[in-house]
Protein backbone atom coordinates (compact mmCIF):
# COMPACT_ATOMS: atom_id res chain seq x y z
CA UNK A 1 0.00 0.00 0.00
CA UNK A 2 1.10 3.43 -0.93
CA UNK A 3 1.51 5.82 2.59
CA UNK A 4 -0.98 7.70 0.98
CA UNK A 5 -3.89 5.11 1.52
CA UNK A 6 -2.20 3.82 4.81
CA UNK A 7 -3.20 7.12 6.47
CA UNK A 8 -6.71 6.89 5.24
CA UNK A 9 -7.00 3.71 6.32
CA UNK A 10 -5.78 4.91 9.89
CA UNK A 11 -5.98 8.34 10.57
CA UNK A 12 -8.80 10.86 10.78
CA UNK A 13 -7.47 14.39 10.03
CA UNK A 14 -8.11 17.44 12.09
CA UNK A 15 -10.73 19.81 11.02
CA UNK A 16 -11.59 17.90 7.77
CA UNK A 17 -14.58 16.94 6.11
CA UNK A 18 -12.52 13.06 5.20
CA UNK A 19 -14.67 12.55 2.19
CA UNK A 20 -13.33 15.37 0.38
CA UNK A 21 -9.90 13.63 0.48
CA UNK A 22 -10.81 11.02 -2.11
CA UNK A 23 -9.97 13.51 -4.42
CA UNK A 24 -7.24 15.54 -2.52
CA UNK A 25 -5.18 12.76 -0.70
CA UNK A 26 -3.20 14.03 1.75
CA UNK A 27 0.30 15.27 0.78
CA UNK A 28 3.48 13.00 2.59
CA UNK A 29 5.47 15.66 3.79
CA UNK A 30 8.98 14.10 4.28
CA UNK A 31 11.14 17.34 5.16
CA UNK A 32 10.95 21.29 5.82
CA UNK A 33 13.00 24.13 5.28
CA UNK A 34 12.37 27.74 5.54
CA UNK A 35 9.39 28.08 4.57
CA UNK A 36 9.17 25.50 2.22
CA UNK A 37 8.03 21.42 2.56
CA UNK A 38 9.10 18.77 0.87
CA UNK A 39 6.67 15.81 -0.02
CA UNK A 40 7.86 11.91 -0.19
CA UNK A 41 7.76 12.25 -4.32
CA UNK A 42 9.96 15.47 -3.93
CA UNK A 43 7.20 18.25 -4.72
CA UNK A 44 7.64 21.53 -2.94
CA UNK A 45 5.26 23.72 -1.45
CA UNK A 46 5.45 26.93 0.02
CA UNK A 47 4.38 27.07 4.09
CA UNK A 48 2.49 30.66 3.31
CA UNK A 49 0.08 29.55 6.35
CA UNK A 50 3.40 28.69 8.80
CA UNK A 51 2.04 25.12 9.34
CA UNK A 52 -1.71 26.19 11.53
CA UNK A 53 -0.02 29.79 12.00
CA UNK A 54 2.72 28.05 14.70
CA UNK A 55 5.72 27.66 12.47
CA UNK A 56 7.15 31.12 13.23
CA UNK A 57 10.98 31.49 12.05
CA UNK A 58 11.02 28.84 9.35
CA UNK A 59 11.04 25.13 8.97
CA UNK A 60 14.58 23.11 10.73
CA UNK A 61 15.37 26.70 11.90
CA UNK A 62 19.13 25.75 13.25
CA UNK A 63 19.07 28.04 16.36
CA UNK A 64 15.90 26.20 17.98
CA UNK A 65 16.99 22.64 16.16
CA UNK A 66 20.63 23.03 18.12
CA UNK A 67 18.94 23.98 21.25
CA UNK A 68 16.13 21.48 21.55
CA UNK A 69 18.94 18.91 20.89
CA UNK A 70 21.29 19.67 23.81
CA UNK A 71 17.72 19.51 26.01
CA UNK A 72 17.69 16.19 24.77
CA UNK A 73 20.37 14.86 26.22
CA UNK A 74 19.91 16.80 29.19
CA UNK A 75 16.53 16.38 30.70
CA UNK A 76 13.41 15.37 28.63
CA UNK A 77 10.41 15.69 31.17
CA UNK A 78 9.90 16.15 35.07
CA UNK A 79 6.80 16.47 37.05
CA UNK A 80 6.69 20.18 37.72
CA UNK A 81 4.87 20.32 41.07
CA UNK A 82 7.47 20.84 43.50
CA UNK A 83 10.11 20.55 41.12
CA UNK A 84 11.13 22.51 38.65
CA UNK A 85 13.82 23.43 36.08
CA UNK A 86 16.20 26.35 34.97
CA UNK A 87 14.91 25.92 31.69
CA UNK A 88 11.35 27.08 32.52
CA UNK A 89 12.79 29.54 35.03
CA UNK A 90 14.31 31.53 32.56
CA UNK A 91 11.79 31.54 30.05
CA UNK A 92 9.81 33.25 32.51
CA UNK A 93 12.14 35.72 33.36
CA UNK A 94 12.65 36.68 29.85
CA UNK A 95 9.04 36.47 29.15
CA UNK A 96 8.15 38.79 31.68
CA UNK A 97 10.79 41.43 30.16
CA UNK A 98 8.80 40.99 26.85
CA UNK A 99 5.04 41.47 27.82
CA UNK A 100 2.98 44.19 28.77
CA UNK A 101 3.82 45.41 31.86
CA UNK A 102 2.38 43.53 34.96
CA UNK A 103 2.65 39.73 33.61
CA UNK A 104 4.73 38.07 36.28
CA UNK A 105 3.17 35.17 36.92
CA UNK A 106 2.97 31.82 34.40
CA UNK A 107 1.32 28.86 34.23
CA UNK A 108 2.73 26.47 31.89
CA UNK A 109 -0.49 24.17 29.35
CA UNK A 110 0.29 22.08 26.41
CA UNK A 111 -1.94 23.96 23.40
CA UNK A 112 -3.52 27.04 22.82
CA UNK A 113 -7.25 25.39 24.22
CA UNK A 114 -5.49 24.07 27.57
CA UNK A 115 -4.32 27.82 27.91
CA UNK A 116 -7.95 29.23 27.58
CA UNK A 117 -9.32 26.57 30.05
CA UNK A 118 -6.64 27.65 32.47
CA UNK A 119 -7.54 31.33 32.18
CA UNK A 120 -11.69 30.92 32.95
CA UNK A 121 -10.64 29.38 35.54
CA UNK A 122 -8.40 31.45 37.25
CA UNK A 123 -10.76 34.12 36.52
CA UNK A 124 -13.74 32.58 38.00
CA UNK A 125 -11.92 31.82 41.14
CA UNK A 126 -9.99 34.70 41.59
CA UNK A 127 -13.60 36.63 41.79
CA UNK A 128 -14.79 33.83 44.23
CA UNK A 129 -12.03 34.06 46.50
CA UNK A 130 -11.95 38.22 46.18
CA UNK A 131 -15.48 38.24 47.79
CA UNK A 132 -17.69 38.39 44.39
CA UNK A 133 -19.03 34.66 43.92
CA UNK A 134 -22.25 36.01 41.63
CA UNK A 135 -19.33 36.49 38.97
CA UNK A 136 -19.83 33.80 37.06
CA UNK A 137 -20.31 33.97 33.38
CA UNK A 138 -18.08 35.30 30.80
CA UNK A 139 -18.28 37.86 27.84
CA UNK A 140 -17.04 37.33 24.38
CA UNK A 141 -16.99 38.71 20.93
CA UNK A 142 -19.15 37.61 17.80
CA UNK A 143 -16.75 36.08 15.26
CA UNK A 144 -13.93 34.87 18.20
CA UNK A 145 -12.02 31.44 18.11
CA UNK A 146 -10.70 30.37 21.62
CA UNK A 147 -9.59 26.84 20.62
CA UNK A 148 -12.04 23.41 20.22
CA UNK A 149 -12.09 22.42 24.14
CA UNK A 150 -15.45 22.98 25.99
CA UNK A 151 -14.85 26.20 28.14
CA UNK A 152 -12.79 26.96 24.80
CA UNK A 153 -15.67 26.28 22.47
CA UNK A 154 -17.97 27.95 24.99
CA UNK A 155 -16.36 31.46 24.20
CA UNK A 156 -15.97 30.74 20.72
CA UNK A 157 -18.64 31.95 18.70
CA UNK A 158 -18.40 30.62 14.94
CA UNK A 159 -21.26 28.93 14.45
CA UNK A 160 -18.82 26.76 12.47
CA UNK A 161 -17.39 24.96 15.08
CA UNK A 162 -19.43 25.56 18.22
CA UNK A 163 -23.23 25.74 17.14
CA UNK A 164 -23.71 22.01 17.05
CA UNK A 165 -22.25 21.92 20.42
CA UNK A 166 -24.18 24.27 22.25
CA UNK A 167 -26.35 22.06 24.77
CA UNK A 168 -23.02 20.82 25.87
CA UNK A 169 -21.72 24.09 26.17
CA UNK A 170 -21.45 27.47 29.37
CA UNK A 171 -23.98 29.98 28.69
CA UNK A 172 -21.51 33.01 27.44
CA UNK A 173 -22.62 36.59 26.89
CA UNK A 174 -22.23 37.72 22.98
CA UNK A 175 -21.05 41.07 22.11
CA UNK A 176 -21.39 42.14 18.53
CA UNK A 177 -17.57 42.44 17.19
CA UNK A 178 -16.46 45.38 15.33
CA UNK A 179 -16.75 44.92 11.65
CA UNK A 180 -14.72 47.08 9.52
CA UNK A 181 -15.18 45.85 6.19
CA UNK A 182 -18.98 45.80 6.66
CA UNK A 183 -18.81 48.65 9.53
CA UNK A 184 -22.78 49.50 9.81
CA UNK A 185 -21.87 52.89 11.12
CA UNK A 186 -20.63 53.64 7.49
CA UNK A 187 -16.71 54.58 9.33
CA UNK A 188 -13.26 53.40 8.41
CA UNK A 189 -11.02 51.42 10.43
CA UNK A 190 -8.30 54.03 10.27
CA UNK A 191 -10.57 57.10 11.16
CA UNK A 192 -13.61 55.58 13.49
CA UNK A 193 -13.94 56.57 17.15
CA UNK A 194 -14.91 52.85 17.32
CA UNK A 195 -18.82 53.79 17.58
CA UNK A 196 -19.73 49.95 17.03
CA UNK A 197 -18.17 49.62 21.00
CA UNK A 198 -21.93 51.09 21.86
CA UNK A 199 -22.81 47.37 21.73
CA UNK A 200 -19.56 46.58 24.37
CA UNK A 201 -21.32 49.19 27.23
CA UNK A 202 -24.36 48.00 26.66
CA UNK A 203 -23.84 44.27 27.93
CA UNK A 204 -21.35 45.32 30.25
CA UNK A 205 -24.63 47.56 31.85
CA UNK A 206 -26.93 44.81 31.50
CA UNK A 207 -24.32 41.81 32.75
CA UNK A 208 -20.83 42.70 34.20
CA UNK A 209 -22.02 42.29 37.76
CA UNK A 210 -22.78 38.51 37.34
CA UNK A 211 -19.54 38.86 34.56
CA UNK A 212 -16.09 37.26 35.82
CA UNK A 213 -14.12 38.10 32.59
CA UNK A 214 -14.15 39.29 28.88
CA UNK A 215 -11.88 36.84 26.63
CA UNK A 216 -10.88 38.82 23.08
CA UNK A 217 -8.94 37.86 20.25
CA UNK A 218 -6.69 41.32 20.36
CA UNK A 219 -6.88 43.05 17.21
CA UNK A 220 -7.21 40.55 14.76
CA UNK A 221 -10.03 37.68 14.80
CA UNK A 222 -7.90 35.12 12.86
CA UNK A 223 -10.07 31.94 12.41
CA UNK A 224 -12.75 34.16 11.74
CA UNK A 225 -11.16 35.23 8.84
CA UNK A 226 -8.15 37.40 9.51
CA UNK A 227 -11.12 40.75 10.77
CA UNK A 228 -8.75 43.17 12.25
CA UNK A 229 -10.25 46.05 14.27
CA UNK A 230 -8.37 50.01 15.65
CA UNK A 231 -6.57 49.48 19.23
CA UNK A 232 -9.27 52.12 19.97
CA UNK A 233 -11.31 49.41 20.74
CA UNK A 234 -8.95 47.74 22.73
CA UNK A 235 -8.38 50.18 24.85
CA UNK A 236 -11.58 51.17 25.34
CA UNK A 237 -12.62 47.75 26.63
CA UNK A 238 -9.56 47.67 29.05
CA UNK A 239 -11.37 50.59 30.38
CA UNK A 240 -14.53 49.37 30.70
CA UNK A 241 -13.59 46.12 32.47
CA UNK A 242 -11.35 48.07 34.85
CA UNK A 243 -14.46 49.82 35.91
CA UNK A 244 -17.02 47.05 36.12
CA UNK A 245 -14.41 44.45 38.02
CA UNK A 246 -13.84 42.44 34.99
CA UNK A 247 -10.96 40.53 33.58
CA UNK A 248 -10.03 41.45 30.98
CA UNK A 249 -8.34 38.06 29.24
CA UNK A 250 -6.22 38.34 25.99
CA UNK A 251 -6.05 35.80 23.82
CA UNK A 252 -2.76 36.13 22.03
CA UNK A 253 -2.34 32.45 20.50
CA UNK A 254 -2.14 33.74 17.29
CA UNK A 255 -1.10 37.31 17.76
CA UNK A 256 1.53 37.08 19.66
CA UNK A 257 5.66 36.50 18.79
CA UNK A 258 5.62 39.63 16.21
CA UNK A 259 2.34 38.05 14.11
CA UNK A 260 1.22 41.74 14.65
CA UNK A 261 3.82 43.67 13.61
CA UNK A 262 5.26 44.00 17.45
CA UNK A 263 5.82 41.13 19.50
CA UNK A 264 2.55 41.22 21.07
CA UNK A 265 -0.65 42.71 19.99
CA UNK A 266 -2.07 44.26 23.31
CA UNK A 267 1.20 46.43 22.51
CA UNK A 268 -0.83 48.81 19.55
CA UNK A 269 -3.25 49.74 22.57
CA UNK A 270 -0.56 50.01 25.21
CA UNK A 271 -2.78 47.70 27.33
CA UNK A 272 -2.50 45.43 30.34
CA UNK A 273 -4.53 42.52 30.08
CA UNK A 274 -5.05 40.84 33.26
CA UNK A 275 -4.27 37.53 31.94
CA UNK A 276 -2.70 36.71 28.63
CA UNK A 277 -3.24 33.39 27.04
CA UNK A 278 0.18 32.02 24.46
CA UNK A 279 1.37 29.08 22.57
CA UNK A 280 1.45 28.84 18.79
CA UNK A 281 4.77 30.83 17.97
CA UNK A 282 6.13 30.54 21.84
CA UNK A 283 7.73 27.47 20.53
CA UNK A 284 8.18 28.25 17.00
CA UNK A 285 5.82 25.98 16.06
CA UNK A 286 8.64 22.89 17.68
CA UNK A 287 6.40 21.63 20.30
CA UNK A 288 3.10 21.87 21.61
CA UNK A 289 2.98 24.69 24.73
CA UNK A 290 1.57 27.55 25.73
CA UNK A 291 0.94 29.79 28.73
CA UNK A 292 -1.51 31.66 31.00
CA UNK A 293 0.40 34.62 32.24
CA UNK A 294 -1.17 36.50 35.02
CA UNK A 295 -0.37 39.31 37.10
CA UNK A 296 0.53 39.90 41.09
CA UNK A 297 -2.50 40.71 42.42
CA UNK A 298 -4.35 37.87 40.47
CA UNK A 299 -1.80 35.60 42.23
CA UNK A 300 -2.12 36.73 45.32
CA UNK A 301 -5.99 35.85 45.56
CA UNK A 302 -5.06 31.92 45.64
CA UNK A 303 -2.18 32.41 47.91
CA UNK A 304 -2.88 31.14 51.67
CA UNK A 305 -2.49 28.67 53.86
CA UNK A 306 -3.65 25.61 52.64
CA UNK A 307 -6.80 24.64 54.58
CA UNK A 308 -8.41 27.94 53.11
CA UNK A 309 -8.83 25.87 50.55
CA UNK A 310 -7.98 28.96 47.95
CA UNK A 311 -4.96 26.77 45.93
CA UNK A 312 -5.58 26.85 41.98
CA UNK A 313 -5.38 22.79 41.56
CA UNK A 314 -4.96 22.97 37.61
CA UNK A 315 -2.31 21.08 36.07
CA UNK A 316 -1.45 19.09 32.94
CA UNK A 317 0.92 16.16 32.70
CA UNK A 318 3.67 18.18 30.29
CA UNK A 319 3.05 21.31 32.22
CA UNK A 320 6.55 23.06 31.82
CA UNK A 321 8.37 20.62 29.28
CA UNK A 322 11.56 20.68 29.38
CA UNK A 323 11.80 20.74 25.45
CA UNK A 324 8.96 22.93 25.25
CA UNK A 325 10.92 25.48 27.05
CA UNK A 326 14.12 24.59 25.24
CA UNK A 327 12.50 25.70 21.71
CA UNK A 328 10.61 28.58 23.29
CA UNK A 329 14.10 29.94 24.46
CA UNK A 330 15.77 29.36 21.37
CA UNK A 331 12.91 31.56 19.85
CA UNK A 332 13.79 34.25 22.18
CA UNK A 333 17.27 33.66 20.97
CA UNK A 334 16.47 34.26 17.51
CA UNK A 335 14.64 37.45 18.00
CA UNK A 336 17.79 39.18 19.98
CA UNK A 337 19.84 37.97 17.43
CA UNK A 338 18.31 38.78 15.02
CA UNK A 339 16.56 41.77 13.51
CA UNK A 340 13.46 39.76 13.06
CA UNK A 341 10.83 42.58 13.51
CA UNK A 342 12.76 45.27 11.62
CA UNK A 343 12.80 42.57 8.57
CA UNK A 344 9.16 41.32 9.17
CA UNK A 345 8.11 44.92 9.10
CA UNK A 346 10.25 45.79 5.38
CA UNK A 347 8.62 42.67 3.80
CA UNK A 348 4.95 43.50 5.00
CA UNK A 349 4.84 46.65 3.34
CA UNK A 350 6.28 44.95 0.39
CA UNK A 351 3.25 42.72 0.83
CA UNK A 352 0.70 45.79 1.53
CA UNK A 353 1.84 47.20 -2.33
CA UNK A 354 2.44 44.08 -4.61
CA UNK A 355 -0.95 42.72 -2.97
CA UNK A 356 -2.40 45.77 -3.92
CA UNK A 357 -1.29 46.06 -7.41
CA UNK A 358 -1.79 41.91 -8.01
CA UNK A 359 -5.24 42.45 -6.75
CA UNK A 360 -7.08 45.69 -5.90
CA UNK A 361 -8.78 45.56 -8.98
CA UNK A 362 -9.94 42.07 -9.11
CA UNK A 363 -13.56 41.84 -9.38
CA UNK A 364 -14.63 39.44 -6.50
CA UNK A 365 -11.42 40.68 -4.04
CA UNK A 366 -13.37 42.99 -1.47
CA UNK A 367 -11.14 43.66 0.96
CA UNK A 368 -7.07 43.34 1.26
CA UNK A 369 -6.70 43.69 4.96
CA UNK A 370 -3.41 43.62 6.58
CA UNK A 371 -1.59 43.71 10.34
CA UNK A 372 2.01 43.29 10.74
CA UNK A 373 3.02 40.31 7.65
CA UNK A 374 -0.64 39.03 8.00
CA UNK A 375 -2.29 39.95 4.74
CA UNK A 376 -5.70 38.35 3.82
CA UNK A 377 -8.11 38.70 0.77
CA UNK A 378 -11.79 38.66 1.34
CA UNK A 379 -13.47 37.17 -1.73
CA UNK A 380 -16.89 38.71 -2.82
CA UNK A 381 -19.41 37.79 -5.63
CA UNK A 382 -19.92 41.46 -6.19
CA UNK A 383 -17.60 43.99 -5.26
CA UNK A 384 -20.05 46.78 -4.69
CA UNK A 385 -22.26 45.24 -2.73
CA UNK A 386 -19.47 43.43 -0.30
CA UNK A 387 -21.99 40.45 -0.75
CA UNK A 388 -20.35 37.48 -0.04
CA UNK A 389 -20.33 34.14 -2.14
CA UNK A 390 -23.10 30.92 -1.50
CA UNK A 391 -20.80 29.27 0.78
CA UNK A 392 -21.67 25.82 -0.60
CA UNK A 393 -19.50 26.81 -3.90
CA UNK A 394 -16.36 26.86 -1.40
CA UNK A 395 -14.04 29.20 -3.91
CA UNK A 396 -11.96 29.58 -1.58
CA UNK A 397 -11.50 25.41 -1.33
CA UNK A 398 -11.49 25.28 -4.60
CA UNK A 399 -8.57 28.26 -5.43
CA UNK A 400 -6.59 26.39 -1.98
CA UNK A 401 -6.99 23.53 -4.43
CA UNK A 402 -5.57 24.93 -7.38
CA UNK A 403 -2.79 26.87 -4.95
CA UNK A 404 -1.60 23.18 -3.85
CA UNK A 405 -1.26 22.30 -7.45
CA UNK A 406 0.98 25.12 -8.20
CA UNK A 407 2.90 24.48 -4.91
CA UNK A 408 1.45 27.00 -2.90
CA UNK A 409 -0.36 25.84 0.44
CA UNK A 410 -2.95 28.58 0.95
CA UNK A 411 -5.46 26.89 3.24
CA UNK A 412 -8.07 29.49 3.10
CA UNK A 413 -11.00 30.66 6.28
CA UNK A 414 -13.97 29.71 4.15
CA UNK A 415 -14.02 32.72 1.11
CA UNK A 416 -10.79 34.49 2.73
CA UNK A 417 -7.37 34.04 1.29
CA UNK A 418 -4.19 34.88 3.98
CA UNK A 419 -0.44 34.64 3.62
CA UNK A 420 0.23 34.19 7.55
CA UNK A 421 3.99 33.31 6.90
CA UNK A 422 7.02 32.46 8.62
CA UNK A 423 8.46 35.67 10.10
CA UNK A 424 12.03 35.02 8.61
CA UNK A 425 10.45 34.64 5.00
CA UNK A 426 12.15 36.54 2.15
CA UNK A 427 10.50 39.75 -0.01
CA UNK A 428 11.56 37.26 -3.41
CA UNK A 429 9.24 34.14 -1.70
CA UNK A 430 6.45 36.53 -1.01
CA UNK A 431 6.88 37.53 -4.89
CA UNK A 432 6.43 33.78 -6.14
CA UNK A 433 3.40 33.61 -3.67
CA UNK A 434 1.76 36.47 -5.31
CA UNK A 435 2.09 35.15 -8.55
CA UNK A 436 0.89 31.61 -7.61
CA UNK A 437 -1.78 33.29 -5.66
CA UNK A 438 -2.47 35.10 -8.65
CA UNK A 439 -2.82 31.95 -11.25
CA UNK A 440 -4.85 29.93 -8.79
CA UNK A 441 -7.65 33.00 -8.19
CA UNK A 442 -7.34 33.06 -11.93
CA UNK A 443 -8.07 29.28 -12.21
CA UNK A 444 -11.02 30.21 -10.28
CA UNK A 445 -12.47 32.92 -10.21
CA UNK A 446 -10.68 34.29 -14.10
CA UNK A 447 -8.68 37.53 -14.31
C1 LIG B 1 -5.24 28.35 17.49
C2 LIG B 1 -5.95 29.19 18.45
C3 LIG B 1 -6.42 28.66 19.66
C4 LIG B 1 -6.34 27.20 20.01
O1 LIG B 1 -5.05 26.71 20.11
P1 LIG B 1 -4.83 25.11 19.96
O2 LIG B 1 -3.39 24.92 20.26
O3 LIG B 1 -5.18 24.79 18.54
O4 LIG B 1 -5.72 24.44 20.93
C5 LIG B 1 -7.01 29.54 20.55
N1 LIG B 1 -7.13 30.85 20.27
C6 LIG B 1 -6.69 31.38 19.13
C7 LIG B 1 -6.82 32.85 18.91
C8 LIG B 1 -6.10 30.58 18.17
O5 LIG B 1 -5.71 31.11 17.01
Amino acid sequence: MRLEEKDLAYIWHPCSQMKDYETLPPKIIARGQGVYLYDIDGNEYMDIVSSWWCNLLGHCNPTISKRMQAQLDTLEHVIFANFSHEGAIQLCEELANLLPKGLTKFNFSDNGSASVECALKMAFQYQNQIGRPEKQRFMCLTNGYHGETMGALSVGTMDLYAKLYQPMLMDTIRIEAPDCYRCPYGRTRDSCSCECFEKAEAAFAQFAQETAAMIVEPLLQGSAGMRIYPPLYLEKLRDLCTKQEVLLIADEIATGFGRTGKMFACEHAGITPDIICLSKGLTGGYLPMSLTVTTETIYRAFYADYREGKAFLHSHTYSGNPLGCAAALAVLQVFREEPILEEAQANADYLSAQMQKAFGDHPHVGEIRSIGLIHAIELVKTKETKEAFDPNLRMGYQIYREALELGLVLRPLGDVLYFNPPLTIKWEELKKAIQQTKEAIKRVLGE
